[in-house]
């Protein structure tokens, strides 16, 4: 049997997370080191390695990963701007290989990123 991802563990509440919001699809989570005032990440409940493993027939799961993402933006009223980033693969800083974006806001961002 395949060994579950932290984040699966975190779906299944294996593993306890600040769980900022949870639709049918999808579990945001305070990101537990976070990068910015507000460091949220939006975690598929299918367990898709990454985005450069996604399929097509994930098309409507992934915009509803965006839309959630949005969603959870215009809860907290991040009016000033927040910034969506996914790391795929290893050189752009991916740890935890289980699809997610990171949503940032809180602070002023530069470009390009680090
Ligand atoms: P990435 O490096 O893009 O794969 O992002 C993984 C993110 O997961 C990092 O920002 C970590 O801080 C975060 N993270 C790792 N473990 C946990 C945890 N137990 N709860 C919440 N976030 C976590």
């Amino acid at each position: 049997m395949e060994e579950l991802t932290l984040f699966q563990k975190i779906i299944c509440r294996k593993i306890p997370a600040e769980i900022l919001l949870e639709t049918e699809e999808a579990l945001v989570i305070k990101d537990i080191a976070p990068q910015a005032p507000v460091h949220a990440l939006i975690i598929p409940k299918k367990p898709i390695p990454r985005i450069s493993e996604a399929e097509e027939e994930e098309a409507a799961l992934l915009g509803k990963l965006l839309l959630t993402a949005r969603a959870f933006a215009a809860r907290e009223k991040l009016t000033d701007g927040y910034r969506l980033v996914i790391n795929n693969g290893r050189m752009a800083g991916e740890t935890v290989p289980h699809l997610h974006i990171h949503l940032l806001a809180g602070r002023s961002m530069g470009w390009p990123p680090g």
